[in-house]
């Protein structure tokens, strides 16, 4: 897919911009939400296993601070951009706000494959991150979380490594820890259930019967393994998946008419970012071209990998049979796809109301830090429910009221309570 041609920081900007003429916001408004308000760009030296120094290339960007502290995750990954960074770190306001927790919008990344590091090359570079940029970070502050590549042991490394430096214990500091060292049950399947509370809810609307749904995914990282589970058990078939071998770039579907089974696609994930192609075929899995995940007779497509994916190149591509996109990855589609989706009565779910879960559980992590209290699995997921559902709720009802797209939608309403926010701290 051609990717190359789009930059997240423009799409992420175009999508503000079509809402803040449409909401007729200020001059000055417009100036100060249409890009992040502070911007960390420096290096990392790790010292390598063989004794050299490699340097790392980091981010951290805030876009915006005035309902909270900035939030988001950090990435690793070899093709991070500046600019991504900065999309991700305005989706993040609009994520927090769509969903009504007091954060703001943060974001951060590393150019590098973690892949490649070992476990003590990975954990030096966790610590070197920190040790840049710690006066920034904390609490009250901006707080980090796992994004691609990611995960609970580099936010234990960030979050020693900051406590070190303090000198004392703050776990609000960083989100995504260890279950037992201040990690909040259900956090790992947070994002792929908020994704299919989303989908439930959309399908309410549509009149149709999950159990007689079928479901494509791009991708199969942690975010889709949870949606593909929860969306199983429910009832649905999910029919194709596809990942892309990060070490080849070579994109690969696989797909199996009587459904996919969620542990079988896990051990058919090979190191790389890939699939073990002779093993999916002794399955009983069809081998697809990368890009045949987006071409499937389904009524669900989920882009649950990264940005870019939907472009108007392959938007024909879509199956007239396709009636929602649930778009579980970050930026999945790019903006001048949205009419065409809406034109061709596809219901989409935005991304930043749709992977929204993941985010809402990270607060609920940091409200059961700073009381030192820890909620039950159920008590967590029940919240969770009930925030994705009534956000989801709000979002359609004035979709349907103004007669706006679901992003479009959910544009407003985040935007409109960032406005309420700066215009009540007098920053405007
Ligand atoms: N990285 C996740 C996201 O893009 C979660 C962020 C967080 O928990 O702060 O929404």
């Amino acid at each position: 897919m051609s990717e190359q041609n789009y930059n997240p920081y423009k799409n992420a900007q175009a999508q503000f911009d079509k809402v803040a003429e449409m909401l007729d916001l200020e001059a000055g408004t417009r100036e100060l939400l249409r890009q992040p308000m502070q911007e960390a760009h420096f290096t990392i030296p790790v010292k390598m296993d063989d004794g050299s120094t490699k340097v790392f290339n980091a981010y951290r960007i805030k876009h915006n601070d005035s309902r909270g502290p900035a939030k988001g995750g950090i990435r690793f990954h070899p093709n991070e951009t500046v600019d991504t960074v900065r999309a991700l770190s305005m989706w993040m306001t609009w994520k927090c706000a769509v969903v009504d927790i007091p954060l703001g919008g943060g974001k951060g990344g590393v150019i590098c494959d973690p892949r490649t590091l070992s476990k003590g090359e990975q954990e030096r570079l966790c610590r070197g991150y920190v040790r840049r940029i710690h006066a920034q970070l904390g609490p009250n502050l901006d707080v980090a979380a796992p994004d691609v590549m990611t995960n609970s042991q580099h936010m234990l490394w960030m979050l020693d490594e900051y406590e070190t430096i303090a000198g004392g214990r703050y776990p609000g500091m960083i989100t995504g820890k260890p279950v037992g060292m201040g990690g909040s049950l259900g956090r790992t399947e947070a994002t792929g259930y908020g994704v299919i509370y989303c989908l439930q809810e959309c399908l309410n609307k549509l009149n149709m019967d999950i159990k007689n749904t079928t479901v494509s995914m791009q991708g199969f990282g942690n975010v889709a393994e949870y949606a593909a589970r929860m969306y199983i058990e429910l009832g649905g078939k999910l029919v194709a998946i596809s990942r892309t071998d990060r070490t080849t770039g070579t994109t690969c579907t696989i797909k199996r008419e009587s459904g996919c089974d969620v542990d079988e696609l896990k051990q058919l994930k090979t190191a790389d970012g890939g699939i073990d192609r002779e093993k999916a075929k002794e399955l009983g899995y069809e081998i697809l071209p990368g890009d045949a995940w987006i071409s499937q007779d389904v009524d669900i497509l989920i882009p649950a990998a990264l940005e870019n994916q939907i472009t108007p190149e392959v938007l024909p591509m879509i199956s007239s049979k396709v009636k929602v996109i649930c778009e579980a990855a970050n930026g999945p589609t790019t903006p001048d796809c949205d009419d065409l989706i809406r034109e061709r009565n596809i219901f989409l779910i935005p991304d930043f109301l749709c992977n929204a879960g993941g985010v809402t559980c990270s607060y609920f992590e940091q409200v059961q830090c700073n009381t030192n209290y820890f909620w039950d699995k159920d008590e967590v997921l029940s919240k969770l429910e009930h925030n994705m559902k009534n956000a989801f709720q709000s979002v359609y009802e004035l979709a349907q009221e103004e007669n706006l797209s679901m992003r479009d939608a959910a544009y407003v309403i985040a935007i409109k309570r960032v406005v309420n926010a700066v215009e009540l701290r007098g920053w405007v």
